[in-house]
């Protein structure tokens, strides 16, 4: 028996064709949770790009879009260390997005001292015409105040002085960007290239896209279109369908059309029109020829009745409903409904 398995790993050596590590990459929804809602446990808002070959499975470069609640944890379940991560990109700066930042940094800094920095690519500050300033930057810098101010941070460097001293916020190199209406490229890493463009939702949206030699991802974030009200030609962003072009892979929030102003949600007007429906997020990918649509971020969950204080008119919303709507939409590729951990790998096995 012994002699038969040799036998057949020599003839399968034989054979086999010089060892090329075929480039890979894997996208894997860290977080689900569409808004600063909480609902069964569900993740906020995240995305995990990994890029390598067979060898290191898929894992040379390991970049995060927006890191909502738990996204750690979610981390974790994929056996990611928050010192393994290269970068992690900004959409923007609402709670639900970067909240999990906090404690993946704090995570970082305290268990890996040694760790190097971690680039975070964001917008630049930006004036919001509502009066006040939305700052990646502050909010990367003061990441760490609540500890400083308890003095769990002074603790902590007491007990291991290999820790920055000046805390979390020490070990985040934040490389912010003017968002443009053209893409233009914000980081890189050997065959990995990031590129972003400006989107509208809040102040300093941006909406980002990764090329490895394996496959093309958009992240689209929360971007909605630039006219904020009907009559428009679809809810969904220029900019990014401009981003999307080619690629093979599209994760984008999305808001499902029931939730609209011509029903009776209760949702405010604005608050809706500023997402991306699903139905137009199907019309979008189809014409920038995506192969997948990835939507994530779902307002409402489905199986829930309630989008917090909002109700889901006709009852809570099933997967069929959102991949319906994008397929009636015209869209013929394949569309994912997001649920943490849910992954694609390009190119598939
Ligand atoms: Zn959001």
């Amino acid at each position: 028996m012994k002699l038969k398995v040799i036998g057949a790993i020599a003839v399968g050596l034989w054979f086999a064709p010089p060892a090329h590590a075929a480039p890979c990459l894997t996208v894997t929804v860290t977080g689900a949770q569409g808004g600063p809602q909480a609902y069964q446990g569900q993740a906020g808002p995240g995305t995990l790009i990994r890029y390598g070959d067979d060898a290191d499975n898929c894992s040379a470069v390991r970049l995060q879009f927006d890191a909502g609640r738990g996204t750690l944890l979610r981390l974790s379940q994929l056996n990611v260390l928050s010192s393994q991560l290269n970068a992690v990109f900004f959409t923007h700066m609402h709670n639900d997005h970067s909240e999990g930042f906090i404690d993946l940094i704090q995570h970082r800094w305290a268990l890996f001292p040694a760790s190097p920095k971690i680039d975070v690519v964001c917008s630049d500050d930006v004036g919001s015409p509502l009066g006040f300033t939305v700052s990646c930057k502050k909010f990367v810098a003061h990441i760490a105040d609540a500890m400083i101010h308890s003095g769990e941070i002074a603790q902590r460097l007491a007990e291991d002085k290999r820790r920055l001293a000046d805390g979390p916020a020490a070990l985040a190199n934040v490389r912010a960007f003017a968002p443009t209406n053209e893409p233009q490229a914000v980081w890189s890493s050997g065959d990995v290239k990031v590129s972003a463009i400006r989107s509208t939702h809040i102040a300093g949206h941006a909406s980002y896209r990764v090329d490895t030699p394996a496959g093309s991802v958009v992240i689209g974030g929360d971007a909605g279109n630039d006219k904020f009200a009907p009559p428009r030609p679809s809810s969904t962003s220029e900019q990014v369908e401009l981003l999307a072009k080619g690629a093979d892979v599209i994760v984008h929030s999305t808001i499902h059309p029931v939730m609209g102003p011509e029903r009776d949600s209760g949702m405010p007007p604005p608050i809706f029109l500023r997402q991306s429906t699903s139905s137009d997020l199907g019309a979008m990918a189809q014409r920038a020829g995506a192969k997948h649509l990835v939507l994530t971020h779902l307002i409402p969950a489905t199986g829930s009745p309630q989008h917090g204080a909002w109700k889901v008119p006709g009852g809570a919303l099933t997967e069929d409903d959102y991949r319906k709507s994008a397929v009636d939409a015209g869209f013929k590729g394949q569309v994912l409904l997001a649920k943490d951990l849910a992954t694609i790998r390009l190119p598939a096995k």
